[in-house]
């Protein structure tokens, strides 16, 4: 690594020769070298990925690795990730891309192509897709044969791959969607408890059928509402979460929703900030004595400033736009009297949830303009820090 390092750095500095000939045959010669580079780069990046290392340094995923510390463009990101991700399954690519046979370039269209394929479909598509290369097609007509091999074998099938919930577990929510061929969308996901909770309370009273005479289907009515929801027509998220008054000021039991699944307390206090909750007053032997009025800690108001001071999260270098934030309450959790916007921040469910469970990893600090800054530090047993590229920034 050192020595490439070195090598081009000495490249960088020189001048191009007079020979426009010449010039052409080191460009070429010069591509060649850094495709094979893509290679070694796809295996590192694959087995990072692979580990989820990048989580710990308070990167939600690999493709936010690879934007803020690598500074890639969101498409090489997606690119390179592609190929680091799928070249255990196309072994010919692998090898012709590592020997310098095949360019960077069709490497990747191909592993794009083959990404939701199963592994039969896969290595079916590698060879004709690799024959499309030996037969001098370029890189972007392999590309559009790559997404309707993808389209009409997801559709013929009917879903992507069907291991996909097996291999996350059932903590972290998904959702995946794909461009069907008239452009349409599927949309398959997975939420957890959490998450259902606010699906519910947010779709729920909006799917309800429109009068006697709405003919459409539950299915239709809910995808009106998503619709609705995304097109920024909401505010009245309701969730209702039954919790001990202790729970919402910082005490540790646990509460739960309405049909009674058990969230944590931070989980509670989390939805209290961004839906309201509903406190439940417990007596003696926990009998239950009083259900309060929904109540939500930072108000619509509120959200709207904090929408203007927050064009994306707090963490620095993270790209989620505040109107899909969630409202953090920056000091973690002291409650007296009604919340204090200033001590208020937009930060992104990931982040937010990071923010809770590795307090030491974050520093917060407050720039000029009054508007706090998350920065998240390596973690604590990591030995060198890569580079930091937010010095930068
Ligand atoms: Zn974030």
């Amino acid at each position: 690594m050192n020595a490439i390092a070195v090598i081009a750095r000495e490249l960088a500095g020189r001048d191009a020769p007079d020979s426009p000939t010449a010039c052409m045959e080191l460009a070429e010669t010069l591509a060649m070298a850094s495709d094979r580079q893509e290679s070694a780069l796809a295996e590192l990046i694959g087995r990072a990925d692979a580990s989820g290392e990048m989580r710990r340094w308070g990167l939600p995923s690999t493709q936010a690795w690879l934007r803020s510390r690598l500074g890639m463009r969101e498409s090489r990101a997606k690119e390179r990730i592609a190929l680091a991700r799928q070249r255990h399954r196309l072994p010919r690519v692998a090898e012709l891309l590592a020997t310098g046979e095949l360019s960077y370039g069709y490497a990747s269209t191909v592993a794009d192509a083959v990404t939701r394929l199963d592994d039969e479909d896969c290595a079916a598509a590698e060879k004709v897709l690799l024959d499309m290369v030996d037969q001098g097609f370029s890189a972007g007509k392999v590309a559009s044969f790559g997404r309707r091999i993808r389209d009409v074998i997801a559709e013929r099938d009917g879903t992507e791959s069907v291991d996909e919930d097996c291999q996350r577990g059932h903590e972290r929510s998904w959702v995946t969607s794909t461009r069907s061929l008239d452009g349409g969308r599927y949309v398959k996901g997975w939420l957890n408890a959490e998450d259902a909770a606010v699906w519910d309370g947010t779709l729920g009273p909006l799917a309800k059928p429109a009068g006697t005479d709405d003919r459409r289907d539950l299915s239709e009515r809910t995808a009106a509402a998503l619709t609705g929801v995304l097109a920024g027509g909401h505010r009245a998220t309701k969730v209702t979460v039954i919790c001990d008054l202790d729970t919402l000021t910082g005490g540790t039991a646990p509460a739960r929703l309405t049909d009674g699944t058990p969230i944590s307390a931070e989980q509670a206090r989390r939805i209290a900030l961004n839906a309201g909750v509903s406190p439940l007053l417990l007596g003696r032997g926990h009998v239950p004595l009083y259900l309060g009025h929904r109540t939500r800690f930072a108000t619509p108001g509120q959200r709207q400033v904090l929408e203007t001071l927050y064009p994306t999260c707090a963490v620095r270098g993270c790209e989620v736009p505040g109107a899909l934030c969630e409202v953090d309450h920056v000091d973690g959790w002291a409650i007296g009297g009604p919340t204090d916007i200033d001590q208020l921040a937009l930060c992104c469910g990931w982040h937010n949830r990071f923010k809770h469970t590795n307090a030491e990893q974050v520093r917060i600090i407050r720039d000029a303009t009054g508007r706090y800054v998350y920065r998240v530090l390596p973690p604590p047993d990591a030995n060198a820090p890569p580079t930091e590229l937010a010095q930068a920034a």
